[in-house]
C-alpha cells in the first residue's frame, strides 16, 4: 500500500499523541493546509525570554529612626530590577552582612523566574535555618523576585497571586493615651477619619507608667534605663480601658489590643474573661511562643478571639496551632518567616482552618514590606485586617509608590510588581544605626519579663 506524506504525518502525530504532546499534535494538523499563510506567534504565546540575576545587594536606611533593610536584585536585562523587605530592625547590620557576604555569591547567574526553587535552595544553603537573620535576608530576595516577575508580566503582584478578592485592604490604626478618656478621644479621631478598626493601648505595651519605683532599681540591680512592669496594675487597667472606650465610642468600631506576651498565662485567662462583654476584635499575643500549650486553657476558658505569631520564625509553627484552632488571626512578620512565598502558604493553610490574616505591620516594616502585605491581603480569601502606619513625607521620598491610606483602607498602586521603588540617593542620607534596642523589661525584684 502506497503511503503519502499526509499519512506519515498522521502516523507521527498519533505517536506524539501517545506521548502526550497535544501541542505538537495541534501544530502538525495546523500545517496540513498546503497554502496556509505563515502566522506570527501572538504575544501572549511567546513566553518570557530567559533572564538571570546579575547582582544582589542590601540597602540599609533609617529615614524615621527605625532601621529598614531592603534587598535589591538586578537582572541581566538593563534597568530591570526588583526590591524586597528584609527588615529585622533590631539587628539590621547583621542582615546586611548576610545579604552582601553570602546571598550575591549564591544567586548571581541563576534564573530570576524560579522563585520557589530559589527560596528552597537558599533556605537550606547554610544548612542551619529558620533564624531571624537569614529568614529576613531570604524575604528580601523573595519579595524582589516577585517584584521582578510582576514587572516582567506587566501586572501588580496581587494579580500573580490570583487577583483581587476585595477592592482595598481594611486597616487598623493605633490609639494610645495615658488615661482611658485620652484613648477614647484618640479612637474617636480615627473613627471620624473613616477607620473601622482601632488598636487601643493605655501607655504603650504593658502600661509601664502605672508601675511605681521598682525595688530592683533601689537595690542597684540592672541598669538605670531598664523598664519595670507591674503586671497586676496592667491586667486591672485593660478591662477599664475597654469599658471607657465602648461607653464613649459605641459598638460600631472593632477594638484590638496587644498584650505583647507580657503577663502570666493564668493572669491572661482572667483578664480575657473580663474583656468578653466589650467584644474585642482580637487580643494579640496572649502568651509567649514558649507557652503555646496554654492556648488549650485559653480557648476552654474564654471566647475572646486571639491573634498570634509575631515572634514565630518558622512557618511550621502555624501547622499544629491551626489544626488545634488555638487562635483566629495570623499575626506574623512576613519578612521574619521568609517573605511572600511562605506567607502565602501560611495564609492558604489558614483558609482550611478558618484562621484569617493580620500581618504584623508597624513602622519598622519598610513600605516595600507593607506593599507585600497589601498584595497578599488583596488576593487571599481569608483576609482579616491589616495593621497600618501613615507614611511620612520623608519615608515616601525614599520609597516612591508606597501604599496609600484613605478612609481606613490601604491601596497599592497598579504599577507592575510591588509598585514601590527606592531612591538610593535619598536613602543614603539616613544610615542605619547599631543600637542594641531597648527591650530590657523587669519585674519588681529585677527578673526579666519576656519579651
Ligand atoms: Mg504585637
Amino acid at each position: 500500500m502506497k503511503s503519502n506524506s499526509a499519512g506519515i504525518n498522521r502516523r507521527n502525530a498519533l505517536r506524539m499523541m501517545g506521548a502526550g504532546s497535544a501541542a505538537g499534535l495541534l501544530g502538525l494538523f495546523g500545517s496540513f493546509g498546503a497554502h496556509a499563510a505563515p502566522r506570527e506567534t501572538p504575544g501572549y504565546a511567546r513566553g518570557m525570554p530567559p533572564l538571570k540575576i546579575k547582582s544582589v545587594k542590601a540597602i540599609g536606611t533609617a529615614p524615621q529612626g527605625a532601621n529598614l533593610v531592603i534587598v535589591k536584585v538586578e537582572t541581566t536585562e538593563p534597568g530591570l530590577y526588583g526590591i524586597g523587605c528584609a527588615t529585622f530592625t533590631q539587628r539590621a547590620e547583621v542582615v546586611v552582612t548576610a545579604i552582601n557576604s553570602y546571598m550575591g555569591d549564591f544567586c548571581v547567574g541563576k534564573d530570576v523566574d524560579n522563585i520557589e526553587d530559589m527560596w528552597q535552595s537558599f533556605f537550606v544553603s547554610s544548612y542551619w535555618r529558620n533564624g531571624p537573620v537569614l529568614n529576613n535576608a531570604i524575604s528580601g530576595l523573595d519579595q524582589a523576585l516577585w517584584d521582578i516577575k510582576g514587572k516582567r508580566a506587566g501586572m501588580p503582584v496581587y494579580q500573580l497571586l490570583g487577583g483581587k478578592s476585595r477592592f482595598a485592604v481594611d486597616a487598623y490604626a493605633h490609639a494610645d493615651g495615658k488615661t482611658p478618656e485620652e484613648v477614647a478621644d484618640h479612637v474617636q479621631k480615627y473613627m471620624d477619619q473613616g477607620f473601622r478598626y482601632v488598636r487601643i493601648q493605655q501607655g504603650g505595651y504593658g502600661s509601664l507608667y502605672l508601675a511605681q519605683q521598682p525595688d530592683f532599681k533601689d537595690a542597684g540591680f540592672g541598669m538605670p534605663t531598664d523598664d519595670f512592669m507591674d503586671s497586676n496594675a496592667y491586667v486591672q487597667a485593660v478591662p477599664k480601658l475597654f469599658k471607657e472606650v465602648r461607653k464613649r465610642c459605641g459598638e460600631d468600631v472593632d477594638l484590638l489590643h496587644d498584650t505583647h506576651e507580657r503577663v502570666q498565662p493564668v493572669d491572661m485567662i482572667n483578664m480575657c474573661k473580663r474583656l468578653e462583654e466589650y467584644n474585642p476584635y482580637w487580643i494579640e499575643d496572649p502568651v509567649t511562643p514558649e507557652n503555646m500549650e496554654w492556648f488549650k486553657q485559653l480557648r476552654a476558658s474564654t471566647t475572646v478571639p486571639f491573634a498570634m505569631g509575631e515572634l514565630f520564625n518558622n512557618p511550621n509553627e502555624f501547622v499544629g496551632a491551626m489544626a488545634n484552632h488555638y487562635f483566629d488571626y495570623i499575626r506574623c512578620h512576613i519578612s521574619q518567616v521568609g517573605g511572600i512565598t511562605p506567607a502565602m502558604k501560611i495564609a492558604r493553610l489558614g483558609e482550611f482552618f478558618n484562621v484569617k490574616s493580620g500581618w504584623h505591620g508597624p513602622g519598622d516594616v519598610s513600605p516595600v514590606g507593607h506593599a507585600a502585605h497589601c498584595h497578599i491581603d488583596l488576593a487571599i480569601w481569608n483576609f482579616g485586617v491589616q495593621e497600618s502606619v501613615d507614611f511620612s513625607d520623608k519615608l515616601a521620598e525614599v520609597f516612591p509608590g508606597s501604599p496609600q491610606l484613605k478612609k481606613g483602607y490601604l491601596y497599592v498602586n497598579e504599577a507592575p510588581g510591588l509598585g514601590v521603588d527606592i531612591n538610593e540617593t535619598v536613602a543614603a542620607k539616613y544610615p542605619i544605626n547599631n543600637h542594641a534596642g531597648k527591650w530590657t523589661l523587669r519585674k519588681r525584684d529585677g527578673t526579666i519579663i519576656r519579651p
